[in-house]
């Protein structure tokens, strides 16, 4: 079988701080990947998927060859039982979003965006808010994989069960995902209740938001007392659909339009960030309306930032705040973008930060070329300290020695690693650094 062209060609991330100009093969059947993994062993070369590049940290930007599978992008289709579907692992979540919807199916939960594949939205452990619903990976039912070997394995909870458990969160360490089983809801509309609350109300009354309703998360500004509470709840119909107006004005004009001129005025006077974040403040107005789910879970990004986020054990959420609020207000590095908080519920993968225990996801944020790592590795000091483990496609400085001891089954993962890629075909500095050589 004949190898995909690979093409030179510069590659950067969505925040564009992480960048490269190596070799890409987009191969177009599951023949042609395998012929190109076995040339890659076989000539020591070493070989990195890349989904949409939405993640901060290196782990896309491989060593070698970057493999995208947007050249094989089939056809999404109904699973093997009912509210299953069947999709190509180089999917987008927003194509997969307008599939369920046509055939009145959903995802139960998404995070802030749907510009990520299915597969790299499930390698790293992407989640969304909710105490009882856990990230995409807990979705699959089944996965396809290719490995090092250029063998196809299929893998779910009862057919190869350890593989299924490290290859759900597998930071594309074990081989490339083809094809993802998907457990679906009936689709569903949501009803936001957006609404400033003071920080202090937020935090005494953190716990029961996140009992009472399905999908809660805040963000808080620094410098300020002013949080934004957002819950999302399921709703009958969707009666109360916000106007195009008010649309345009919340999501351009607001989160992003004055969003990045705030942000710019502070790239340029870092000492304006108490006096911009007040003024944030304001923008901070209540909102309440009704939509299918994907469009309220989901909105565009288009001011650029870099970010760190630590899944904490929910009980350590108010020590961990309480550290970030004086790491804000010591550091020298001006916050110029708010810090969010979020929860889901544990789950089973060995890698997911949200293993076997429930969590409180807080995440920090830096607008692009502002400086950040003295804010950001403060942060991490804070939460590593406190039993948190890092979201595998944000910011972070943890290695393998560290994560040993944060994840119970970190050394089945690379017992499952050696034995799928023990030439290390999907190698790259990233997973030199989390893993191990
Ligand atoms: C603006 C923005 C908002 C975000 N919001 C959230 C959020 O709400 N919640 C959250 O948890 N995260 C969020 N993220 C992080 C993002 O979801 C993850 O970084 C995700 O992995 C990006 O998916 P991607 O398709 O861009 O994958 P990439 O970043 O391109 O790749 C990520 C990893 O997946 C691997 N991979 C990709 N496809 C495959 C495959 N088919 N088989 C094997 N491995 C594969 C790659 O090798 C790499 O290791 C956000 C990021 C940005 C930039």
């Amino acid at each position: 079988m004949s190898l995909p062209p690979l093409t030179r060609r510069r590659w950067r991330n969505w925040a564009g701080n992480q960048r490269t100009a190596g070799e890409l093969a987009r191969p177009r059947t599951v023949a042609e990947l395998a012929a190109l993994l076995r040339y890659a062993g076989a000539a020591g070369r070493q070989v990195t998927v890349v989904g949409s590049g939405h993640s901060f940290t290196s782990i896309a930007r491989g060593a070698d060859i970057q493999i995208a599978l947007s050249g094989m992008a089939g056809a999404i289709t109904r699973g093997p039982t009912p509210r299953t579907v069947r999709v190509p692992a180089g999917t987008t979540l927003r194509q997969l979003n307008r599939w369920l919807a046509a055939h009145q199916l959903a995802l139960p939960n998404l995070g802030d965006i749907d510009a990520q594949t299915v597969g790299g939205a499930i390698a790293t452990g992407t989640h969304g808010t909710g105490a009882r619903f856990g990230g995409l990976a807990s979705q699959v039912v089944e996965l396809t994989l290719v490995g090092a070997d250029g063998e196809v394995r299929r893998c779910s909870a009862t057919e190869q069960p350890d593989l299924f458990a490290a290859a759900t969160v597998g930071l594309g360490a074990l081989g490339v995902v083809t094809e993802v089983t998907l457990r679906c809801v009936a689709a569903f509309v949501l009803h936001a209740d957006e609404r400033p609350v003071p920080l202090a109300q937020t935090l005494a009354e953190f716990d029961e938001y996140c009992a009472d309703n399905e999908h809660v998360e805040f963000y808080w500004l620094p410098y300020t007392e002013a949080t934004l509470v957002k819950r999302n709840n399921r709703a009958a119909t969707d009666s109360r659909p916000m106007t195009r107006l008010r649309a345009w004005w919340e999501n351009d004009v607001l989160q992003n339009v004055a969003l990045g001129g705030v942000c710019k005025a502070g790239r340029a006077v870092p000492a304006a960030a108490p006096a911009l974040a007040r003024l944030m403040a304001r923008a901070f107005t209540p909102v309440s309306y009704t939509n299918r789910s994907d469009r309220i879970f989901t909105t565009p990004r288009r001011v650029r930032f870099v970010e760190l986020e630590y899944a904490l054990p929910r009980a350590a959420l108010p020590a961990a705040f309480a550290e970030l609020r004086r790491i804000v207000a010591r550091s020298p590095q001006r916050v110029l973008l708010p810090v969010e908080v979020r929860v889901g519920a544990g789950d089973d993968s060995w890698l997911s930060p949200a293993y076997q225990r429930n969590c409180a996801y807080l995440a920090i944020h830096q607008y692009v070329g502002a400086p950040y790592q003295g804010y950001f590795q403060a942060v991490e000091r804070a939460c590593a300290g406190l039993d948190g483990r890092p979201h595998w496609g944000k910011l972070h400085w943890r290695d393998a020695e560290s994560l040993a001891t944060a994840y119970p089954r970190f050394a089945d993962f690379l017992a499952v690693r050696d034995r799928l890629d023990p030439g290390r075909v999907f190698g790259n500095p990233y997973l030199a650094r989390v893993l191990g050589p």
